[in-house]
């Protein structure tokens, strides 16, 4: 039950589902308007190379900072965005921004460092419905950006239906030479037929396996296999949720490819961003 102050100064008590549809609809409106009035940020994360720790990707995370209730996080709005049809739009703005950074920071390396990486989240509703692969890649064409600057993370969810649409899709990505990375792996059904179905180029290890690899031979067995097996595929491996030393050393020697989480840096804005690969650069040719 909610409380909220009547126009006569009495309490009204009204049910609880009600205070929070109204809540709802409320969020949506607001977010609506939030692309309009600049409220959206992108935090990026960098992924390591965990062989030299050498920064070479980064993911693109969103935030909305809300007028009133603050910061909210992506978990709290994407579904929401989703189902009022507001995806597409806020996907488009995502990669616009990040494939700008993403040039930005690659103009300011010096000659001989590696290609840093951007990804951006894609989820399944949004390649499900319109037509962001076509406007993605025109964008990319207008603005001279080099395809291999930019990868997108898909869900399995999103192959669980996955129709011939689907695959076409993904498909015209990755003839473009936009990479495709399937994220939150482990964590859906028959990860397996995914692998047969579809040509990806890389996979990221749930966070939640990575987590208790170290305690539970169970996680460390499937995180070691999973490894294994995608490299036979011609897959690389990133690991999620990487939050200490001891997990560092144990996916390296695994044989894992990169690493991600808040042992290495968590979600900064782009500015930071670009002070952090001049830094870690430095430190690395130092
Ligand atoms: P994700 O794609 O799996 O992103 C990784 C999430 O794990 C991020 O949460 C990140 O901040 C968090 N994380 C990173 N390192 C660690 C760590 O060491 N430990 C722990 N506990 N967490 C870590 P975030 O930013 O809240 O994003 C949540 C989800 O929202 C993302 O999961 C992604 O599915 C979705 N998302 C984020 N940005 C976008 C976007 O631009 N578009 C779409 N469609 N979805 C997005
Ligand atoms: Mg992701
Ligand atoms: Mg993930
Ligand atoms: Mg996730």
């Amino acid at each position: 039950i909610a409380k909220t102050a009547g126009r006569n100064g009495f309490c009204q008590f009204i049910p609880a589902h009600q205070a929070a549809a109204r809540a709802r609809r409320e969020l949506a409106s607001d977010l609506r308007e939030a692309l309009a009035n600049d409220q959206f940020q992108l935090l990026y994360q960098p992924i390591v190379r965990l062989d030299d720790l050498a920064v070479v990707k980064a993911e693109a995370l969103i935030r909305w900072h809300h007028p009133r209730l603050g910061l909210i996080p992506p978990d709290r709005f994407i579904p929401l965005a989703e189902e009022i049809n507001l995806i597409g739009e806020i996907g488009d703005w995502v990669f616009r921004q990040a494939s700008h950074d993403v040039v930005v920071w690659n103009d300011a390396r010096s000659p001989g460092s590696p290609v840093i990486q951007v990804s951006v989240n894609k989820s399944p509703r949004q390649i499900l419905t319109g037509k962001s692969e076509e406007i993605w890649l025109n964008h990319l064409t207008e603005s001279a950006i080099p395809p291999e600057y930019v990868a997108i993370e898909i869900t399995e969810g999103l192959l669980l239906d996955a129709s011939a649409e689907v695959v076409r899709k993904l498909e015209a990505f990755r003839r473009s030479g936009v990479q495709i990375s399937l994220d939150d792996f482990g964590t859906g059904y028959s990860a397996m037929a995914y692998l047969k179905k579809f040509a990806i180029d890389t996979l990221k290890i749930d966070r939640s396996f990575v987590k208790d690899m170290l305690s539970n031979p169970s996680d460390r067995a499937i995180v070691e296999a999973v490894i294994a097996m995608a490299h036979k595929l011609g897959i690389q491996v990133i690991a999620e949720g990487v939050e200490t030393e001891a997990h560092s050393t144990a996916l390296s020697e695994a044989g894992c490819d990169f690493g991600q989480g808040y042992h290495f840096a968590r979600p900064m804005p782009a500015d930071a961003f670009e002070i952090f690969l001049a830094q870690r650069s430095n430190e690395t040719t130092a």
